[in-house]
C-alpha cells in the first residue's frame, strides 16, 4: 500500500495519521479536512470554552505540520477507481482510505438569528459572546449530554434557562429511569425550568428569535436558543460510492467498510457490529471511541482485511451537570432489566447496572466514579446483574 488518504481532520482522522506514523508507514498520507484549524478537542466547547477558557488543544495535532489539506471538503468517492473528488473538482487517489468525517448537529428547518447549534469552535465562541452579553432568557432544546451541559453552564453564568426535551425525562433512553428522574430533579433544584414530553417544532421572531414553538401549542419566550437535538453523520459525499450508508458508514467488526478491502471508517461516522453486543450495529458519538477507532482503523488498513482485529471496546462517556458527575459505560439502552447496585439516589451518589437476558450490558454512575470502574469490568466480562 503506497498511498493512504484520510478524510476528516478531527479526532479520529488525527489519530489515524498518528498511528500510521508510529507504524513507520513510509508511503504517502494525505489528510483532507473541511475545517481550517488544526484538529481540536470538542468536549470543552460545551463546558470550559463557554466559561472563557479557550484551550481546546488536542495533543499531537501540532505534529501534522502543513502536510494536510485544510479547508477542503471531499465531495464524492469513486471506490472502483479509488479517487476522492474534492469540492473544487480536484482528485486525490488512494490505495487505502480512512473515512473520519464525523457528524453535525440536527437542525429544525430554519434557524433565525439567536438560535445556535454547537459543534465547532466558531459555534462555541459565537454562543459564548451571546452568553456574555448580560442576563438572558435561554432556551435549550434537547436534554442530552450537550444540552444538559449548556443548560448547566448558562445557569452558572446567571441566565434564566428553560430546557425542552421530548422524552418524559431528559436522557431517559440513555441513562434509564432512575438516573433520568434524578437528573430532572437535579436540573430543577438548580433553577432550570424543565419542559418534558414535548417537541420544539419552530421559532417565533422576524429578525431574531423571540420564542420556541412547541408541539403542544405553547410558545416558550426566548432570546437565545441552543438546539442540542442530536447529530447526523456526514456521509452525503459517499452517495453513489457503493458503500453501505445507513445512519453512518456500515462496517465490519474490524471497521472495514462493509464488503470493502481498502476503505475503513472511524469515529462518529462509523457504524459497526459490536462484539460485546451480539454484533448489533452501533454508532457511538463519544470522544474515547473516536480516539481509539482512528488508530485501530488505520492499523487494520495496513494489516489488510485478513489480519485486521475487531474493535470492541466499551463505549464510555462522562459529563458534569450542575456540579454532578454523570458517567455511562456500555449500552444501557439495550437493557431489559435495570437495578441500582450501589449508593442511593436520594443522596445524589449511586450506580445503576443494566442487563439484557441476565447479563450486564451497561452501567451509569452519578458521583460514583469508583463504582463505575468496577461495573465496567463486570460489563466487559459479561457478568450477571
Ligand atoms: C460540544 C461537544 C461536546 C462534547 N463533549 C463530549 C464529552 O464530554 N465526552 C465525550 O466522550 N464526547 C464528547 N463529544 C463528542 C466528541 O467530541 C466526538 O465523539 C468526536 O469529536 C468525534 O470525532 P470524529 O473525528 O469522529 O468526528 P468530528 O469531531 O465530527 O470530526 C469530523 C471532521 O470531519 C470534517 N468533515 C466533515 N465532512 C467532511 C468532508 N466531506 N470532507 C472533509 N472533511 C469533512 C468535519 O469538518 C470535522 O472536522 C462532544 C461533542 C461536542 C460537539
Amino acid at each position: 500500500m503506497n498511498r493512504i488518504t484520510v478524510v476528516g481532520a478531527s479526532l479520529a482522522g488525527l489519530r489515524a495519521v498518528q498511528a500510521l506514523r508510529r507504524e513507520e508507514f513510509d508511503g504517502e498520507v494525505t489528510l483532507i479536512g473541511a475545517e481550517t484549524h488544526l484538529p481540536y478537542n470538542r468536549p470543552p466547547l460545551s463546558k470550559s470554552v463557554l466559561r472563557g477558557d479557550d484551550d481546546v488543544t488536542l495533543p499531537g495535532a501540532e505534529e501534522l505540520g502543513d502536510h494536510w489539506l485544510r479547508g477542503r471538503r471531499a465531495a464524492a468517492l469513486d471506490t472502483a477507481d479509488k479517487i476522492v473528488t474534492l469540492d473544487d473538482g480536484s482528485e486525490i487517489g488512494y490505495d487505502g482510505l480512512v473515512i473520519a468525517t464525523g457528524a453535525r448537529p440536527k437542525r429544525l428547518a430554519e434557524h433565525p438569528a439567536g438560535v445556535h447549534t454547537l459543534r465547532t469552535i466558531e459555534d462555541s465562541l459565537a454562543l459564548r459572546a451571546e452568553l456574555e452579553g448580560g442576563p438572558r432568557q435561554v432556551v435549550v432544546i434537547g436534554g442530552g449530554f450537550i444540552g444538559g451541559e449548556v443548560a448547566s453552564t448558562a445557569r452558572s453564568l446567571g441566565h434564566q434557562v428553560t430546557l425542552i426535551d421530548s422524552a418524559p425525562h431528559p436522557m431517559l433512553a440513555t441513562v434509564g429511569s432512575d438516573t433520568a428522574l434524578w437528573l430532572a430533579a437535579h436540573h430543577r433544584r438548580n433553577g432550570v425550568e424543565l419542559v418534558s414530553g414535548v417537541r420544539a417544532i419552530g421559532f417565533e421572531g422576524e429578525t431574531r428569535v423571540e420564542g420556541v414553538r412547541l408541539s403542544n401549542g405553547v410558545t416558550v419566550p426566548a432570546d437565545l436558543v441552543i438546539a442540542g437535538m442530536g447529530v447526523v453523520p456526514n456521509t452525503e459525499w459517499l452517495a453513489g460510492s457503493g458503500l453501505t450508508v445507513e445512519d453512518g458508514v456500515v462496517c465490519e467488526p474490524t471497521l472495514y467498510a462493509k464488503g470493502s478491502t481498502d476503505v475503513v471508517a472511524a469515529g462518529d461516522v462509523a457504524r459497526w457490529p459490536h462484539g460485546l453486543y451480539g454484533d448489533s450495529l452501533v454508532r457511538v458519538e463519544h470522544w474515547a471511541t473516536a480516539n481509539d477507532q482512528g488508530a485501530v482503523a488505520a492499523l487494520n488498513l495496513l494489516a489488510g482485511p485478513e489480519n485486521a482485529k475487531p474493535y470492541a471496546d466499551l463505549p464510555s462517556y462522562a459529563t458534569h451537570v450542575h456540579g454532578a458527575r454523570i458517567q455511562t459505560a456500555g449500552l444501557p439502552h439495550l437493557a431489559d432489566e435495570v437495578r441500582v447496585l450501589a449508593g442511593s439516589v436520594e443522596e445524589d451518589s449511586f450506580a445503576v447496572g443494566f442487563a439484557r437476558d441476565g447479563r450486564l450490558v451497561g452501567a451509569v454512575a452519578v458521583n460514583a466514579p469508583k463504582e463505575l470502574i468496577r461495573l465496567k469490568r463486570r460489563v466487559v466480562a459479561g457478568e450477571a446483574l
